[in-house]
């Protein structure tokens, strides 16, 4: 059995979207993101489950969550690339590391990327 307080802390609070020039909007992950649903409220979301997978390029995490608002169960993919492309300016960079946050349905169909953390 996970731990389910464990499982809640493994996802990050906010997601950023990138606004081209605008700047970045900060959305919160602590909603349902299923078709006709407007959850938004933490204590209606249930994460319980966790599966991760590795490899030198990027570590996946899928969170599935409960709704208890709608029933239904939806997945929070996140992928923390290790290492982004490097510089090829002359100056020396730490590789970035950068995550980016997908929804998933039930099935594992994309229900779109919702944005980086
Ligand atoms: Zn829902």
């Amino acid at each position: 059995m996970t731990d389910k307080k464990e499982l809640r802390d493994e996802i990050p609070s906010y997601a950023y979207i990138s606004l081209a020039r605008r700047g970045m909007e900060k959305i919160s992950l602590d909603q349902c993101f299923l078709k006709n649903c407007d959850n938004d409220s933490r204590e209606l979301l249930e994460p319980f489950e966790k599966e991760e997978f590795e490899d030198d390029k990027k570590k996946i995490t899928k969170i599935h969550i409960k709704c208890k608002k709608c029933g239904g169960i939806f997945i929070l993919k996140l992928e923390d690339i290790k290492s982004v492309a490097k510089s090829t300016k002359e100056i020396e960079q730490e590789p970035l590391s950068m995550g980016l946050v997908f929804a998933l349905d039930e099935e594992g169909n994309n229900l779109g990327h919702i944005g980086y953390f």
